[in-house]
C-alpha cells in the first residue's frame, strides 16, 4: 500500500497545460495558453540578459526594487505589494495562510483551475458556484457563503470565459461577504481592459479584498514565472511570513522590473489585442461560431456540440493551430482561442471556414 498523503490531495486532478507541439509538424502556432504573441518588451529581455552578471549572488529577499517599480507605475503603497512565482504562488499563499480543513474556498463554475487545486492542497473544501450566461453571478456567490467560507476567488476578466463584471457588482460582493472571508480579485487579464485598474478603489477602501496580478499575460513573461499581489497591510504581512525568502530569482526580479517600467509596450499590446480580438470574434461569428464579448486576450468559441468542438480542435491541429479544449472547465462544446498576431488570427478564421465547409 502506498503511504497516504494528506486528505484532499488525491482529489486533485492533474493540471494539464496548453499543448505546444503537433507531432511531425513545423510552423505551428500555439494559441492555447493566452500568451502574448509579441513576447516580452525589449527592455525586459535586456534586463534578463544583464542579470547573467549577478548569478552568483543570492537575490533580494524583500523584492524592494520590483515592489517599488510596481507601486510607482500603479500608484500603490510598495509596502503592501507581495511578489511570487506567478500569481499561482500568491493564490497558494492565500490558501495556505487562510484556509484549512473544514474551511470553504469559493469560486465560480468556470473559474481558474488553480483555485480548486490550492484549496484541496490545504485540506479545504472547494465550493463551485454556478455562473449566469458564463458570467460571474454575485448573488449566487453570496448565497453560497457561510461561516466556513474563508476565501472567494473571482477572476475579472474571467478565464476561460473572457467575461467581466462591473465595479458595482464587485463592491456588492465585497460588502456582502461574511466577516471572516477574503475576496480575491484575480486580475491576470486586467491590463487588457482599457482604463481598468483591477478594482483598486474597492480594495483601498476595505480590509477584506486582495488583488493578484501577473507578468505572464500582457507582459509576455509566462516562461519566467512572476506575479504579484496587493492588499491590506495585515494580510500582506501574513503572506510574507509563509513566502520563502528567495522565492524569486534575481533574473525574475530584474526582468519584471524592466517590464513594468515599459508601459508603452503594454499599451501597444492592449491596443493590438483589442483590434485582433474584435476581428477574430466577428470572423468566427460569421462562420456560425459565436462567442461572448471577451475583455481578455482570448475568445471562447462556442460550437453546437461537444462532438463539433472536438472535431474542429482536431482539424485546427492538422493545420498547425493549437487551441485549448476547456472540458476541464465544464465547457466541453467550447474552444478557447488565444488572440495571436494578425497572421495567426487570419489562419484560425481560414481554418474554421474550411472546417465549416464555407469556401
Ligand atoms: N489567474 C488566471 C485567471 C489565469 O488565467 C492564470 C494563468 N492561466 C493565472 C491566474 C496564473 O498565471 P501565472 O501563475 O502565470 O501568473
Amino acid at each position: 500500500d502506498a503511504i497516504r498523503p494528506q486528505p484532499g490531495i488525491l482529489d486533485i486532478a492533474l493540471y494539464e497545460g496548453g499543448k505546444a507541439h503537433v507531432a511531425g509538424m513545423t510552423n505551428v502556432v500555439k494559441l492555447s495558453s493566452n500568451e502574448n504573441p509579441f513576447g516580452p518588451s525589449d527592455r525586459a529581455k535586456e534586463a534578463f540578459q544583464r542579470s547573467v552578471h549577478s548569478l552568483h549572488r543570492y537575490p533580494s529577499t524583500d523584492h524592494a526594487s520590483l515592489r517599488e517599480a510596481i507601486a510607482e507605475v500603479h500608484g500603490l503603497d510598495a509596502g503592501r505589494v507581495i511578489c511570487g512565482v506567478g500569481s499561482d504562488e500568491i493564490i497558494t499563499f492565500l490558501c495556505q495562510a487562510y484556509a484549512g480543513p473544514k474551511d470553504e474556498v469559493v469560486f465560480t463554475e468556470h473559474g481558474f483551475l488553480m483555485y480548486r487545486i490550492s484549496a484541496l492542497a490545504v485540506g479545504a473544501t472547494p465550493v463551485e458556484v454556478p455562473e449566469r450566461e458564463r458570467t460571474t453571478d454575485v448573488d449566487a456567490i453570496l448565497a453560497a457563503c457561510n461561516r466556513r467560507t474563508k476565501l472567494v476567488f473571482i477572476a475579472n476578466p474571467n478565464n476561460p470565459t473572457g467575461t467581466m463584471i462591473s465595479l458595482a457588482d464587485i463592491e456588492r460582493l465585497a460588502d456582502g461577504l461574511p466577516r471572516q472571508a477574503i475576496l480575491v480579485l484575480d486580475g491576470a487579464y486586467a491590463e487588457y481592459v482599457e482604463g481598468y485598474d483591477g478594482g483598486l478603489a474597492i480594495l483601498e477602501a476595505r480590509t477584506n479584498v486582495v488583488m493578484t496580478r501577473t507578468f505572464s499575460k500582457i507582459y509576455g513573461l509566462g516562461g519566467l514565472r512572476i506575479g504579484w499581489g496587493y492588499g491590506p497591510r495585515a494580510i500582506i504581512d501574513v503572506l510574507n511570513r509563509i513566502r520563502g525568502p528567495f522565492n524569486l530569482s534575481s533574473t525574475q526580479l530584474e526582468a519584471a522590473e524592466a517590464a513594468v517600467r515599459d508601459q508603452d509596450f503594454v499599451n501597444r499590446c492592449r491596443a493590438e489585442n483589442a483590434r485582433m480580438r474584435h476581428w477574430l470574434s466577428e470572423a468566427l461569428a460569421e462562420l456560425g461560431v459565436p462567442s461572448d464579448t471577451s475583455m481578455a486576450n482570448f475568445v471562447l468559441a462556442r460550437f453546437s456540440s461537444e462532438d463539433e468542438a472536438v472535431a474542429c480542435d482536431a482539424f485546427l491541429q492538422q493545420q498547425g493551430l493549437i487551441v485549448r479544449r476547456v472540458a476541464g472547465y465544464k465547457l466541453p462544446h467550447c474552444l478557447r482561442i488565444t488572440v495571436g498576431d494578425e497572421a495567426s488570427c487570419r489562419r484560425v478564421a481560414h481554418a474554421v471556414a474550411q472546417f465549416k465547409g464555407v469556401k
